[in-house]
């Protein structure tokens, strides 16, 4: 007998799990109804900034035809889940519809935080997470002028670097006393400040939004800070994290983490043993994951569990990281920030070429804990791969690979 899989979002981690089930399901045991919120099928959402540079959205499109032309698909896009029944094993969506299920996947993903100061919601303010949101900003875009970024993470300094793109001079502002805090350590921070700053963006770290100010015309004018500095620029950009979308716990009657997101297992089970969550908006074991490949493998584990009864356990994520941002490389590994009781750093600070590495040794001075790299990461495959080793070269060796 066929059983019917709902699946809420169409994001990264929805379509991997349809796609995975569609695919794994040889003897058509499953019929999958994806109910998207979105007016367009599941894309790339990492690749977004690439709109701002020649890309279309048709080009970031995951979904390939033969997944959508499935006909046990029933894809229904534009289409928000505002209830879910748990007794009677139904969901409502926006229009009214009702559709039954026999297992349920959450898969919400999150929403931009936009922090409650004044002027947060005038016409200039936008957020950074979807196709729209970029065609909004590019639409409100003023080249020449000022604009302000609010979040100095990895996405706060992606759309610096596309408002950048749009031809306006982008201001970061960063409550934290470095750019990209979670990722780099001070000498980090401070050598991709320098590199960003040289790119022509303002940075404002140890700085707190106060409020959005609006001109006579009633938009956007500037932002005010806490220290009194005032950036007058006819569009903001909220770019201060994210939230999981675990809006439906409520009618669901679901637990949610400490911090948010529906509470899973280590199979990403909730506690009403039919209904999943996966990506952004699961807290496995109570910790949410805020990157795309976390919420692949847990889409492979529910995939797993529907198709042959089990799946692997999620195995926790790897928040190492080698990036590109406004050209200046990035990356991050293992103990990057020293938190190894005992642990020893080896750090090569070049300010004449404007690169920093550190490398995070175990009390033993043998073993790989971690690292920062900032302004030059092509030792990074290396050193990634040796972490938890002991190291059969020097640091400033290790350092050295990857360059030739
Ligand atoms: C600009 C940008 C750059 C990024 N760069 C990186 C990167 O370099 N590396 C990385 O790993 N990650 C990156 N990320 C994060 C990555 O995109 C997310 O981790 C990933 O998209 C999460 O997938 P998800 O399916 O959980 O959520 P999403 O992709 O957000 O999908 C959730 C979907 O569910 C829909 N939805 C929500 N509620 C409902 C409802 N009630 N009914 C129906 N539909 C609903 C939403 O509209 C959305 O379409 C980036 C994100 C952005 C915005």
């Amino acid at each position: 007998m066929t059983r019917t899989l709902v699946v809420v979002g169409h994001g990264m981690a929805g379509h991997r799990l349809a796609e995975e089930v569609l695919t794994g399901d040889r003897d058509g045991g499953w019929r999958v109804v994806v109910l998207a919120e979105e007016p367009r099928p599941a894309y790339d959402r990492v690749a977004l900034s690439s709109l701002l540079d020649g890309a279309t959205p048709g080009d970031l499109g995951l979904a390939g035809r033969d997944f959508l032309t499935d006909p046990r698909l029933e894809l229904r896009l534009g289409t928000t889940v505002t209830d879910v029944d748990r007794q009677a094993r139904t969901v409502t969506c926006s229009d009214g519809a009702r559709v039954g299920y026999d297992a349920l996947v959450l898969a919400t993903g999150s929403r931009p935080f936009v922090p409650p100061v004044p002027g947060h919601g005038l016409p200039g303010c936008f957020v950074y997470r979807t196709v729209e949101d970029i065609a909004a900003i590019r639409a409100a875009a003023v080249p020449g002028l000022d604009a302000v970024v609010i979040g100095g993470g990895l996405l706060g300094l992606e759309a610096a670097g596309g408002l950048r793109a749009l031809g306006m001079r982008p201001h970061v502002v960063e409550m934290a006393p470095r750019l990209m805090a979670l990722q780099v350590d001070e000498g980090g921070g401070r050598v991709l400040a320098g590199a960003v700053e040289e790119l022509g963006v303002r940075v404002h770290c140890g700085a707190v939004l106060r409020s959005v100010d609006a001109g006579a015309d009633g938009r956007v004018r500037g932002v005010t800070l806490d220290d009194g500095t005032v950036v007058e620029a006819p569009l903001v950009v909220f770019s201060a994290g994210v939230r999981p979308r675990d809006d439906l716990a409520g009618p669901l009657g679901l637990a949610r983490g400490e911090r948010g997101g529906f509470l899973v297992d280590d199979r990403c089970r909730t506690r009403d043993e039919r209904v999943w969550a996966v990506g952004e908006c699961a807290a496995v074991q109570g910790r949410c994951h805020g990157m795309a490949a976390p919420g692949y493998r847990m889409a492979e584990s529910v995939a797993g569990q529907l198709l042959r009864g089990d799946g692997p356990p999620f195995p926790g994520a790897d928040t190492s990281a080698r990036l590109k941002l406004l050209g200046v490389e990035v990356a991050s590994f293992g103990d990057a920030h020293t938190r190894t009781e005992g642990a020893m750093e080896f750090i090569r600070d070049d300010l004449e070429s404007g690169t920093y590495a550190k490398v995070v040794l175990a009390p033993d001075g043998r073993t790989l804990l971690g690292g920062v790299l900032a302004g030059d990461a092509r030792s990074y495959p290396a050193l990634r791969a040796l972490v938890g080793l002991e190291l059969s070269a020097s640091p400033d060796q290790l350092l050295r690979s990857g360059h030739e």
